[in-house]
């Protein structure tokens, strides 16, 4: 298992849409522990495969932490089936640093998708575990949160970047 380097805004890689697994190989598995080590590393909740460079429909997701009821699952390919309610709450992301927005979600979802082992499962629920998932999801649409906040605030976001660059820049 390895940590692999994740991605942060704004790499064009987050901009792209991952694609379809169509063959669960020893390649996706090796990923998918990785990204799992990745997460914990990271102490993040959930990852999606085109954080760490790979551009595939892939999720690893453990939101324990703040809901106990939902431990570690991967799900490859995974399809929102149904949708309930809406929530406001506030996000993270490990590809976009020092950022909390809040962002307006689903409050209940389930979502379709593939388990390492190729069986069908669905996963979801609602809270923590719903938000979590369409944020992954939006991962894989090429989706960060800075496209679900306002321009102003994105503006914001893009200028303090800019100066923190600068800064490392001069020494
Ligand atoms: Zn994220």
């Amino acid at each position: 298992m390895a940590v692999l380097e994740i991605l942060k805004y704004p790499d064009p890689l987050l901009k792209k849409r991952s694609e379809k697994v169509e063959r669960i190989d020893e390649g996706v598995k090796r990923l998918i522990q990785d990204m799992k080590e990745t997460m914990y590393y990271s102490s993040g909740i959930g990852l999606a495969a085109p954080q760490v460079g790979v551009l595939l429909r892939i999720v690893v997701m453990d939101v324990s932490p703040l809901d106990p009821k939902h431990d570690f699952f991967a799900i490859i390919n995974p399809e929102i089936v149904s949708e309930e309610g809406e929530i406001e709450h506030e996000e993270g992301c490990l590809s976009v640093p020092d950022c909390q927005e809040k962002v307006k979600r689903r409050e209940k979802i389930l979502v379709r998708g593939m388990s390492l082992e190729g069986s069908e499962i669905e996963v979801g629920g609602e809270g923590i575990v719903a938000i979590a998932l369409q944020h992954e999801i939006d991962h894989l649409n090429g989706t960060v949160i800075l496209d679900r906040i306002s321009r102003l605030k994105r503006e914001i976001y893009r200028n303090k970047l800019k100066k923190e660059r600068r800064k490392e820049e001069t020494p």
